[in-house]
């Protein structure tokens, strides 16, 4: 079973849910990487996919590119910092104005990519299991409870080896948490332990063999939580 840590305690982890293209400039970079030099129509519902919950890994933890049949299945793994969201309970079809109540707290997380897979499943009209789901591909920190309400203070950050390489505003997000939580519950029904990985900020990039990677959830000026992982 996979787990989770918040404020010392811990929680099985179920549906491990993740949002594509929710900040405009990182969409705006995949459509440049993709050759298409337009600008897209804003969209009414948010781009979803799920990652299987043995995906999960936490701080200190190794990430390395599956093998099978002796060779890895990628050349081109990429990093993309997420704010992720952990659900405290049952949510079945409720407002944005009830989302609140059903956050159990907020840590910061990395939605392992092999981009070169899901360039191809994308061109293929395949799905993204593979690109996104294998294992180690969601690395989380420690969750730590916090008022929704806190999200507009917060910033996510990310060091490659030292380097800044990733930074974001979570309140710059195109769909909000409490339009997330409301749609997912919806759709989906939500449970105690789900995660939301809430999107990636522009500036994702390949990570290679010996990298460290320190993701870094701020509330204000303060580090709220830090995840570390590096990649094998
Ligand atoms: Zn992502």
């Amino acid at each position: 079973m996979s787990s989770v840590s918040l404020n010392g305690g811990t929680l099985t982890v179920s549906t491990i849910y993740c949002v594509g293209k929710n900040y405009e400039a990182h969409a705006k970079e995949m459509r440049e990487k993709l050759g298409l030099n337009f600008a897209e129509a804003p969209l009414d519902e948010p781009i979803l996919f799920s990652k299987p919950a043995s995906s999960l890994v936490h701080s200190g933890a190794c990430i390395s590119i599956p093998q099978f049949k002796g060779q890895p299945i990628s050349h081109d793994m990429h990093h993309e910092l997420e704010l992720v969201v952990l659900i405290g309970k049952r949510a079945i079809a409720i407002s944005e104005t009830e989302a609140a109540d059903y956050v159990a707290g907020f840590g910061v997380g990395l939605d392992m990519t092999l981009r070169d897979r899901q360039t191809r499943a994308k061109q293929n009209g395949q799905p993204w299991l593979v690109s996104k789901g294998f294992r180690t591909a969601a690395a989380v920190s420690e969750f730590v409870a916090h008022p929704l309400q806190a999200v507009e203070t917060f910033k996510i950050t990310l060091q490659k080896n030292g380097a800044l390489v990733q930074q974001g505003y979570p309140r710059k997000m195109t769909f909000t948490i409490p339009f997330l939580i409301s749609y997912l519950s919806h759709i989906f029904g939500l449970e105690a332990g789900d995660l939301i990985f809430t999107g990636t900020p522009e500036g994702v990039g390949k990570v290679n063999s010996g990298d460290t990677l320190t993701a870094t959830l701020y509330g204000g000026d303060r580090v709220l939580t830090t995840l570390q992982a590096h990649v094998k």
